[in-house]
């Protein structure tokens, strides 16, 4: 008997059971064995909706929501102020490593927090005693034409003039004081005005650059038209409700000196710490959340990292507002071949995840994140966020030059448990990387590797495109946001289904003599 077409999805109330698994039956058929993202697909659901309708709005922390759910990891490869900058500008946010002094990690955060877009707020500064030739050679150096004089030379001082291509161009004596040719009739925008205010100045003035100043007319930062023009607006970019000033994150680790450290980190403004510790549940974390919550109870505190509901039980009571999962899941991470410990991060998402939303506290899935797919496959495991290191590595924000190996652009990427990234801090007393070893260790044990990675021009397009992918993969789940996934993963709706290796085979391209894979345009 043939069935009546318009009863087809009235029919399927007749089967006992949905098409595919539910979470819970995902998770159970893995009992014996951990779930990677690479071992389960998320059915897809009906779509009735455009993809750019999608909202991934998340929470980062109790109290930090991101409209995008991306974190960059505070590894000295992947996030130094230009990659926090600039995830903060695209809606996520960046956590700025620790393996360098407290006071150079202070200045990076005072960037972030002070960098308005449009604004250069370090830009190159020359004082009135330097020569002309100097002037020449920077220009050359640099590529810019003009730099403001101030009396001290630097950021902050007081402003003096203006030197342009102008008024060096045709003046060959190379000895000459800036002071001497410099342009002193000076147009300039008073601190606080706003960036159409001074784009319209810079435009009736027919300057290239205005400087800012406060009321002391010391420099405070500039604007310069060529920027102007190149500007984007970020109109997602995850800002202090009340400053308004982008936000930004940074690691610490749990030893006294890294009291010290958040101290530094706090009078520049941070919104968000990160305990650094590979394995979390330790003492020295539980007591480093507990003083900082005593001490800076506004403070929001990532503790990590857990992959265990018993670990994550010790760090939730002690006041974590976030936590951080992954223990060897990370590209460049040797932990679980070395050290025996750690769990496949599918599985360690979804048990810590559907412990620590119980109590309102959200998740971060860390490491082993290499596709858009893993993300939608992180957050419907439970997870609020995920925080990728190889994924933005290569990136132009990232810290390091670009160099050329076997006819390709690359950039570092190591592990902050490699030997490098260990020695480096053994070497720099103030730097505190004592995540992956302890002050007496003799002999360092690495966890982690060094290598490069391709280049992946700018995450201003990246980003961009982890973004559409995201909201491209939830409409196909039929799912419009991070909140309705959460809810139709728990109530069953939305389903899953195990791969097996084959199947994993099938999913991958196939039988084809070479191909090319661009990801975006
Ligand atoms: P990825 O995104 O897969 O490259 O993983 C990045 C994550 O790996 C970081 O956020 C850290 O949690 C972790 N990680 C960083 N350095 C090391 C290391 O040397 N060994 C193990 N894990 C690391």
């Amino acid at each position: 008997m043939v069935l009546d077409i318009t009863q087809a999805t009235k029919h399927l109330d007749t089967y006992s059971k949905k098409d595919g698994l539910s979470i819970q039956q995902l998770i159970d058929s893995t009992n014996f064995g951990g779930l990677t993202y690479n071992d389960f697909l998320v059915l897809p659901g009906l779509i009735n909706f455009p993809a750019s309708a999608v909202k991934l709005d998340c929470k980062l922390t109790k109290k930090i929501t991101l409209k995008a759910p991306f974190v960059s990891s505070p590894m000295d490869t992947v996030t130094e102020e230009n990659m926090a900058i600039h995830m903060a500008l695209l809606g996520g946010i960046g956590i700025i490593h620790h393996n360098c002094t407290a006071d150079e990690q202070a200045e990076m955060v005072r960037k972030v927090k002070k960098y308005e877009n449009g604004f250069i707020s370090d830009p190159v500064v020359v004082s009135p005693s330097c020569t002309v030739g100097e002037v020449k050679a920077l220009k050359e150096n640099l590529g810019f034409t003009s730099f403001p004089v101030t009396e001290n030379g630097k950021v902050g001082g007081k402003l003096v003039g203006i030197i342009t291509s102008r008024d060096v161009q045709f003046h060959d004596d190379n000895s000459s004081k800036v002071s001497e040719v410099m342009t002193t009739d000076l147009i300039v925008g008073k601190e606080g005005i706003d960036l159409s205010e001074g784009n319209a100045l810079l435009r009736s003035s027919k300057k290239g650059k205005l400087p800012i100043v406060d009321a002391d007319y010391n420099l405070v930062s500039l604007i310069s038209l060529t920027d102007l023009q190149k500007n984007q607006s970020y109109p997602d970019a995850s800002k202090s409700y009340h400053s308004k000033q982008l936000l930004c994150g940074a690691a610490i680790g749990t030893i006294d000196a890294d009291k010290e450290r958040l101290v530094k980190l706090v009078e520049v403004g941070l919104d968000v710490v990160v305990i650094d510790s590979s394995n979390g549940s330790s003492i020295f974390q539980i007591n480093m959340i507990k003083w900082i919550k005593e001490k800076f109870p506004d403070l929001q505190v990532i503790a990590g990292n857990v992959v265990t509901r018993e670990q994550a039980a010790l760090l939730i009571e002690a006041g974590a507002d976030a936590l951080r999962i992954g223990m060897g899941s990370g590209s460049i991470c040797i932990t679980q071949e070395v050290m025996a410990c750690g769990r496949p991060q599918g599985t360690a998402v979804y048990n810590v995840a559907e412990f620590a939303n119980q109590f309102g506290v959200p998740c971060i899935a860390d490491g082993g994140i290499s596709n858009i797919g893993h993300i939608t496959k992180a957050l419907a495991l439970g997870a609020s966020a995920v925080m990728m290191g190889g994924l933005l590595a290569g990136t132009s924000e990232t810290p390091g030059e670009y160099f050329f190996s076997d006819g390709k652009r690359l950039k570092s990427y190591r592990g902050m448990g490699s030997i490098d990234a260990m020695q480096q801090t053994k070497t720099n007393a103030n730097a505190s990387t004592s995540r992956y070893f302890s002050e007496a260790d003799k002999v360092l044990v690495a966890q982690g590797v060094s290598g490069s990675v391709v280049d992946k021009g700018s995450i201003t397009k990246f980003v961009p495109y982890l973004f559409n992918g995201l909201q491209h993969s939830f409409q196909d789940i039929g799912i419009q946001s991070s909140a309705e996934l959460r809810e139709k993963v728990d109530s069953g709706d939305v389903r899953f289904e195990f791969r097996t290796a084959s199947a994993q085979f099938e999913g991958g391209v196939s039988g084809l003599h070479n191909y090319e894979k661009r990801l975006h345009n």
